[in-house]
């Protein structure tokens, strides 16, 4: 390796051991905690946390480390799978400057208002200043029970915990908001659950993730408060909030005009989440009121899936395979709904109906602006602004939903069409079929045959009718694209940027999670590295790029989820 090689791939700060940090506790400090310290379900009122410790587990081992995250915080990956930074990471070692809560929040679900929910299996254990003087929580889930707990048990299991490390990651380096995960942990000592709730309860292997984020507060944490009239403490969460996280705001004290101008960031943030989401085909599956970030950031992973056929209907979470609420072409309208919730939460703060109105408008803006330009650079435009681009694009989903269509892997084979005959370095570098032929001089099946890979049921792709549609659709797109007169390595970036080639299918997860469960973290580590650069071809993990394989079409975990976690 050479010398200023050596010298990028070298930490510029030294890491420091986990079990040697010093931690801050803000939150803690600034807002008022629950006078009761008992550990048993109860309703909490009038304060934003429990003071609560996490229960130890038997014999915690590392599974998984983040090294992105560890040096955001300035902490070292272990040195060892059991060493005292694990016990930290387990929640068997408190370190002195902690002072770990249980956060206090409620929350609609699934529509409807279930009062108070709050942090029945996550724990945090306080804040950390990372080296560039940001803070971040770092907390743990599945560390035992909490008065938030109701009658469940305070734990997660492998399988849901690796979701959700993996996909705090993957998310990241797809440019999507999100709370980042550091460690996985294995507790050594067995959950309980009813996977597929048929009445059949197993022992699972337990995990804890430490999740870190600037915050994990929830609309939900706002939301119990104005439902159980307590503005007080709304106004001095609020107030906590945008001082801490959206300073730019700070500058005039609690007047309504800052708590509306805050709202509608908040509004504005989500905009630009659920444009990422759709973008990408992440269906978060679970969007409950206390499962939104009032920083925007994709939160709490669940029952969440990946698109893998092109499908408006499609949800990942089998408690939601009736109503289909949270399916993927919902999550605009149902971020709008929960927004709404939030709205009415802050009414005692901002009592003027237009402003509130006015953040919710802003949702749609941003959220139909960001979309509309993601969609775009998905298809190589500059924009949509031509007048038949509606068209073009209700037309093209009609096609994608009539036969099974993987949507990632359409979208990369539409930025390799060769638009012009191919020759020189991209001949070498194009994954377009070996024939020097440009688009022109195909006929519809060869011009479909270029999209052979993301096709589930080829017969059907290939059927004269979707033969016809989808070749028609690429003439005009075509057209389309040649009208822009945009060089073609700038539609080429555009698209390579727009449209990821790696995702975590839920397959891939599921075969995680089975190879751990063994003992073997080859495909966990494997993974991890290519999903940090999900938008390069890395030609030799082509593998990972593949259309779901038939056997993990039904198969649990590979397709749908129950929220049993
Ligand atoms: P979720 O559906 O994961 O967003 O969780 C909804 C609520 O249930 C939150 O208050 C969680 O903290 C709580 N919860 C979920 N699983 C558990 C568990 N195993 N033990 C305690 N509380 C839980
Ligand atoms: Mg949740």
């Amino acid at each position: 390796m050479s010398q200023s090689n050596l010298q990028r791939s070298m930490p510029s700060v030294t890491l420091l051991d986990l079990s040697d940090a010093r931690f801050d506790n803000r939150f803690v400090r600034e807002l008022p905690g629950d006078p009761e310290t008992r550990n048993v379900p109860r309703q909490v009122r009038n304060a934003g946390y429990t003071r609560v410790s996490p229960t130890p587990v038997r014999s915690p081992r590392l599974l998984a480390w983040a090294d992105a995250v560890g040096e955001i915080l300035g902490i070292a990956r272990p040195a060892s799978p059991v060493s005292p930074a694990v016990e930290v990471l387990a929640g068997n070692r408190i370190l002195s400057s902690m002072q770990p809560y249980a956060a206090r929040y409620g929350g609609h679900q699934f529509g409807h208002w279930a009062g108070q929910l709050g942090d029945g299996r996550a724990i945090t254990l306080g804040e950390l200043i990372s080296p560039n003087g940001k803070r971040y929580e770092l907390q743990l889930k599945g560390a035992g029970k909490t008065p938030y707990s109701r009658t469940a048990d305070g734990r997660a299991v492998l399988r849901s915990s690796v979701r959700e490390f993996l996909c705090s990651e993957a998310m990241h380096s797809l440019g999507v908001p999100t709370t980042r995960a550091l460690s996985l942990v294995a507790t050594g000592e067995p959950v309980i659950r009813d996977m597929f709730y048929d009445g059949h309860p197993e022992a699972e292997p337990g995990a804890i993730v430490c999740r870190v984020s600037p915050s994990f507060l929830r609309f939900g944490n706002f939301e119990i408060l104005a439902a159980q009239k307590e503005p007080e403490l709304l106004r001095q969460l609020a107030d906590f909030v945008i001082g801490e996280h959206f300073p730019e705001l700070a500058s005039s004290y609690r007047a309504p005009e800052v708590y509306a101008k805050w709202f509608e960031e908040v509004c504005r943030r989500t905009g630009i989440l659920i444009a990422h989401w759709m973008r990408v085909g992440f269906v978060h599956g679970v969007m409950n009121t206390d499962n939104m970030s009032i920083l925007g950031l994709t939160i709490d992973y669940g029952p969440y899936g990946w698109l893998e056929g092109f499908d408006l209907h499609w949800t990942p979470n089998t408690t939601d395979a009736q109503g289909r609420r949270y399916c993927y072409g919902n999550q605009p309208k149902i971020a709008q709904w929960n927004l709404t919730r939030l709205a009415g939460a802050l009414t005692p703060l901002i009592e003027d109906d237009a402003a509130l109105e006015h953040g919710l408008a802003v949702f749609g803006e941003t959220f139909n602006n960001t979309w509309s330009g993601m969609l775009a650079a998905k298809l190589g435009l500059a924009s949509l602004e031509h007048s038949d681009d509606d068209s073009l694009l209700s037309d093209l989903f009609e096609t994608l939903q009539q036969v099974e269509t993987d949507m990632t892997l359409f979208f990369r084979c539409l930025m390799n069409i060769p638009l012009n005959p191919i020759s020189g370095d991209r001949a070498a570098t194009s994954h377009a079929p070996e024939s020097l032929e440009s688009v022109d001089q195909m006929n519809d099946h060869g011009l479909v045959e270029l999209f052979r890979p993301a096709f589930y049921d080829a017969s059907q792709a290939f059927s004269h009718a979707h033969l016809t549609r989808l070749a028609g659709w690429l003439r005009r797109y075509i057209t389309r694209l040649r009208q822009e007169g945009e060089p073609e390595d700038l539609r080429y970036h555009r698209m390579s940027r727009a449209n990821p080639k790696y995702v975590l299918r839920n397959y891939l997860a599921q075969q995680a999670i089975e190879a751990l469960e063994r003992g073997d973290d080859s495909v966990i580590i494997r993974l991890m590295e290519v999903l940090k650069h999900p938008y390069d071809e890395q030609p030799e993990q082509e593998d990972l790029a593949a259309r779901r394989p038939e056997w993990a079409r039904n198969k649990p975990g590979c397709s749908a989820l129950s929220c049993s976690s």
